[in-house]
């Protein structure tokens, strides 16, 4: 045992070990004599911090603490989890990622499966850790579309353990029973292939069937490992993520966050909307501009909602979308439509009067009372569609919610002045308050961070066999219930500030949705049991 605890993520104090514990460890010697609280040792990180000037530098001395003392790092990020968060998390994380070839530092939880060689996949999961029973969440990611900066092969790992950090931040998911997976199945980003320093196989990405073929390999064996695991799929290529979803969503317990976690995200960002505008969501007309993974995911699940409050069949709650690709509205003249695509394409008949690859022209024609972005396209809401769309609508929802910022469709204080405060905002992005004529408008962020960490915490709680369109429906509700919208001006979405809480709320929801679905293993369970599941980073006596 001698130093070996100092070296362990999961039992490190560093200098909070007491007297008494440096005598058993025999660290005696091997730290200065002030025995610390972890008070103080945060307030020694967080100085450090602040002397760093740049955030991707930040993130760096994070993750040292995060490889030498785990209890250390989730407490100084949750003491400052405003400003840290967007340290270990988006938009930080994407930089993380395209540098992660020439930043490597071995991590030893991480576990990286080559996908050509898929009978070494389950002897690569037993490594892994010791007691794969304690094993309870799974990120798993190809690594092909990153957080829209695209293919980065084995560096979507980062993504992996970020993701995972976001568990434990944001409903105390105990890290010890996390484990982030990359599934190198080669990348097309051939600058990266072709770096000296890339570390991943330097193949292109595998297709067709011997992907598919490898998907499954990598789903038994990890499933014969991991019997009590969630399996959370991040960022796979937009043709593959589906698919996966689909196909294994019966088989283990999984979960795609760029889809559902979306969806369900911008569900919970809709019903605070509706609260005010006073327009149910069955009686919306929406336009969702940008239908890839995050548009068709959040089409997906709001009509799912509207299916519950009706009762009427999807071919009913479709009318209500009116979906816009890079081609203009999406029609079913169209050859190149997704399946995700082809549920919502319009009859192009009905539309010949007009110039669909316009939205303006789309949004005089459709008078949409909702307005979602996904398209990753700069001030696509122009000052003309969004004061014709305020021209129809007393209170428009306008959710601009391509990341980062910069990619963002509209910024929150044009939307307010060109709608006269009128507009009802949820951005993608954090966005500070805006002010306009001596009223201040908070502005609500879809973080996803609000609705996966609870729902996976749920998932766990209740040893869910699979996660329902129900359970995802009630975390949705549960996001949306945390807000008080009675001062004028009040954020659409929960604050991240609060985050465990409704990380909380989130996941009692959810377990009691499993229960009435049947599809959990645990019966009656309390807000108490919920409580008693979260894993705080407190030191433990060792
Ligand atoms: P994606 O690449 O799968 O989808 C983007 C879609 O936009 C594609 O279908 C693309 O063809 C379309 N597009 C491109 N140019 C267009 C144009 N000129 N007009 C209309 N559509 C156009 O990416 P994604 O994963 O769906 O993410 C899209 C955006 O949504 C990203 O910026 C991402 O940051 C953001 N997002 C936000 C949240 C959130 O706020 N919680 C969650 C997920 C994604």
């Amino acid at each position: 045992m001698k130093n070996k605890i100092l070296q362990n993520p999961y039992l490190n104090k560093g200098t909070a070990f007491t007297y008494a514990e440096r005598q058993k460890y025999e660290l005696d010697g091997l730290l200065p004599s002030e025995v610390e609280s972890i008070d103080t040792q945060i307030l020694r990180v967080k100085e450090i911090l602040d002397n760093i000037p740049e955030a991707l530098e930040k993130n760096y001395y994070l993750t040292s603490i995060y490889r030498t003392n785990r209890t250390l790092y989730f407490a100084t990020i949750q003491k400052y989890l405003t400003e840290l968060l967007p340290i270990i998390y988006t938009p930080t994380i994407g930089d993380v990622v395209m540098n992660a070839h020439k930043h490597f530092e071995p991590s030893t939880d991480a576990v990286y499966i080559n996908a050509f060689r898929p009978e070494t996949m389950k002897r690569k999961l037993q490594n892994a850790c010791e007691n794969p029973e304690k094993i309870k969440m799974l990120v798993i990611t190809d690594g092909e579309g990153i957080l829209g900066i695209g293919d980065w092969g084995v560096n979507g790992i980062q993504i992996a353990i970020g993701k995972l950090a976001v568990y434990t931040l944001a409903a105390g998911l105990d890290p010890e029973t996390c484990l982030p997976i990359a599934l190198d199945c080669g990348t097309n980003n051939k600058e990266l292939r072709e770096h000296p320093l890339y570390l991943g196989e330097r193949k292109e990405r595998l297709t067709g069937v011997e992907y598919d073929a490898s998907i499954e390999s990598f789903i038994q064996s990890a499933k014969e490992v991991f019997p009590e695991a969630v399996f959370h799929f991040e960022d796979f290529g937009r043709e593959n993520a589906s698919r996966i979803l689909e196909t294994y969503r019966d088989q283990v317990c999984s979960f795609n966050d760029d889809i559902e976690g979306t969806g369900a995200m911008v569900v919970a960002a809709a019903l605070a909307t509706t609260r005010v505008s006073k327009i149910p969501l069955d009686k919306q007309r929406i336009i969702i501009f940008g239908a890839g993974t995050a548009g068709i995911g959040i089409a997906n699940q709001i009509s799912h909602e509207m299916m519950h409050i009706t009762q009427q069949p999807f071919e009913t709650a479709k009318q209500a979308f009116y979906l816009v690709d890079k081609n203009g509205l999406i029609t079913n003249d169209m050859t190149d439509l997704t399946d995700g695509q082809q549920k919502y394409a319009r009859n192009e008949e009905d539309f010949t009067q007009l110039d669909t690859t316009s939205l303006l022209e789309l949004v005089k024609a459709i008078k949409p009372t909702m307005l979602i972005g996904a398209s990753g396209v700069a001030g696509a809401f122009t000052e003309d569609v969004v004061r014709e769309m305020a021209n129809n609508t007393i209170r428009p929802a306008i959710l601009p919610l391509s990341n980062p910022t910069k990619l963002a469709e509209a910024k929150a204080s044009d939307l307010i002045t060109w709608t006269k405060g009128k507009a009802l905002i949820v951005t993608g992005s954090p966005t500070s308050p805006v002010e306009y004529e001596g009223q201040t408008y908070e502005i609500g962020q879809a973080n996803n961070a609000l609705l996966y960490p609870g729902l996976g915490l749920g998932t766990v709680v209740s040893r869910a066999q699979k996660i329902t369109s129900q359970m995802l429906r009630e975390a949705a509700h549960a996001v949306s219930n945390q807000v008080n919208l009675t001062h004028k001006g009040a954020a659409l979405l929960p604050p991240v500030s609060t985050l465990l809480e409704t990380s909380t709320q989130v996941a009692y929801a959810v377990c009691q949705a499993a229960i009435k679905e049947g599809v959990a293993k645990t019966e009656n369970i309390t807000q108490e049991d919920v409580q008693a599941a979260i894993w705080t980073p407190v030191y433990k006596e060792v």
